[in-house]
């Protein structure tokens, strides 16, 4: 069982701006300074040992997940990191490329789910069968919507991969070779799901994104949805401030996210959907933050804390 994050940002893309490239290009040649930087090899080694938020960027692409084996490929979600997924499955660099067929599961409707889709080379393949699954009534005539003439070139529609389209309902189990993909409504405006897959051998993992846990739905209701995840992806999108601040925006914190893991048995909390207004130094803070609060909390629970960035592969 594989996983890997194409995009890992919220709301709207994020890519870094020529300010932040220079800021962190500047704070890289501070920290040089007297190191040894004689070969690829120790600079290789130097880069490995800077900060996260100077060493990479955690991306600027929008939600997009994948959950493979050999055989079977499971896409959760449409945002824009979907279209390096797309090019790196057509050239084979990515899965098997003998299986022509995937499954792709959208958390809800929100453009930053969804608006990646029209640029999923795939779809220009007769050859390869996508499989739509959605809680959202009508949710083929709204990705289309989305490639109406006034908004895109070219109609979903009109595009020659088969395409099948099944509407869920919340005690739905969809079996997909070996895994079996079971879901529970978070809340979020218009409603998002949160979609938990698990294998023959009992690996789970959970993908909850855009989820508001306050008054009206509060954590512990999930704790057995959650229960012994191997991994909980989950949306941390503020810090407690900006929670209190967005009532209602459907969105969450990483140390609800750390309340939730512990509380559940899950062995590996990944802080995701980030803010598309922080910067990656503001990301670390907030992944630090969240470490601080886990070891004050819980010092004897054993959980990792992982922050999502764009291309992080793990595999269980
Ligand atoms: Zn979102
Ligand atoms: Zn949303």
């Amino acid at each position: 069982m594989k996983l890997k994050f194409w995009g890992v940002r919220g709301s709207i893309n994020s890519p870094l701006s020529p300010d932040q490239y220079r800021n962190k290009l500047r704070n890289v040649l501070n920290l040089s300074t007297g190191k040894d930087l004689e070969d690829l090899g120790s600079i290789e080694r130097f880069i490995d040992d800077l900060p996260l938020s100077l060493s990479t960027t955690y991306g600027g692409n929008t939600s997009c997940v994948t959950v493979n084996d050999e055989e079977n490929l499971i896409i959760l979600d449409a945002g824009t990191g979907i279209r390096n997924l797309g090019n790196e499955l057509l050239s084979g660099k990515f899965f098997n490329s003998r299986i022509r067929e995937y499954n792709l599961f959208f958390s809800h409707l929100h453009l930053d789910h969804i608006n990646g889709l029209p640029f999923f080379a795939p779809v220009h393949f007769k050859d390869i069968k996508l499989n739509f699954y959605a809680h959202h009534n009508e949710f083929e005539k709204y990705l289309s919507l989305q490639q109406n003439f006034n908004f895109f070139p070219v109609s979903l529609e009109s595009r020659p991969c088969k395409k099948k389209f099944a509407e869920l309902n919340d005690d739905d189990v969809i079996t997909v070779g070996n895994f079996s993909v079971f879901s529970k409504p978070l809340n979020h405006p218009n409603g998002s799901y949160s979609y938990k897959i698990v294998d023959r051998s009992g690996r789970k993992i959970v993908y909850a994104t855009d989820g508001e846990y306050t008054a009206k739905t509060i954590v512990s209701e999930f704790f057995d949805f959650f229960r012994g995840a191997d991994i909980l992806i989950f949306d941390s999108q503020y810090n407690f401030n900006e929670l209190a601040q967005r009532y209602n925006y459907g969105h969450s914190t990483a140390e609800i996210g750390v309340d939730a893991a512990v509380n559940s048995g899950v062995k590996k909390l990944i802080l995701f959907h980030h803010n598309h207004e922080n910067d990656d130094d503001k990301i670390s803070a907030l992944y630090f933050s969240a470490i601080k609060y886990k070891e004050a909390k819980y010092p004897s629970y054993d959980l990792a804390v992982v922050i999502a960035n764009e291309g992080m592969e793990i595999s269980l």
